[in-house]
């Protein structure tokens, strides 16, 4: 078992190595073939099982890939390539948030709160959202953002399930879950570790 058994390009690649991952959690072996295969995925995984990874190596070679068009990863795993990972979240002051967005942004990690309100404010479109990240999906439920994540996912400019490709991760699969899942999954492949 490898990372070099998926081809994630170069700079995800080397990137890997200078974070000194030397092989995939069980975690990041399942569920990066899914997320290069472009298939929606509903992943049971426990923080601390390597899951932000899992999701975000693929994602940012895909997006690598594509060409030019929690921050801390985004940022490591994004060195040296042009993507440009911006952090939105509550509690810290919007204004110097809103003038990093201005400076652009290929991928936005956002709290639910604060990603409506800049949406709001007419600071973040989601036309052009090809992949969607629903991560800690059960926490966000029990923290009562249902509303706000729906706001989110269902925006009239968001790009439809099918078209973008979303990925949800959850420690637990109850009925909440399973109900956020078929309303934001297309066929989606199930996987617990
Ligand atoms: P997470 O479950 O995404 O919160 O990751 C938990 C911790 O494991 C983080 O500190 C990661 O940097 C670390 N980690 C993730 N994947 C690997 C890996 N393949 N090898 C070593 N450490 C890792």
């Amino acid at each position: 078992e490898s990372f070099q058994d998926v081809d994630m390009g170069e700079i995800v690649m080397s990137n890997i190595a200078l974070s000194r991952y030397t092989r995939p959690t069980p975690v990041q072996k399942y569920a990066i073939p899914i997320v290069k295969s472009k298939r929606d995925l509903m992943a049971c995984a426990q923080t601390g099982s390597g899951k932000t990874a899992a999701f975000l190596l693929p994602i940012l070679s895909q997006i690598y890939c594509e060409g030019p068009g929690e921050a801390v990863s985004a940022a490591k795993f994004s060195y040296r390539s042009r993507v440009r990972p911006c952090v939105v979240y509550g509690g810290a002051d919007i204004g110097q948030q809103m003038r990093d967005l201005e400076r652009g942004c290929h991928l936005l990690v956002a709290t639910p709160g604060r990603l409506v309100d800049m949406m709001e404010r007419g600071k973040i479109g989601l036309d052009y959202c090809n992949y969607l990240v629903l991560d800690e999906a059960d926490r966000m439920l029990d923290m009562g953002f249902e509303p706000q994540i729906r706001r989110i996912v269902e925006q009239d400019t968001m790009p439809h399930k099918g078209i973008r490709q979303t990925m949800m991760f959850s420690a637990t699969f109850p009925k909440e879950i399973q109900i956020l899942a078929r309303d934001f999954l297309e066929e989606y492949i199930f996987l617990a570790v």
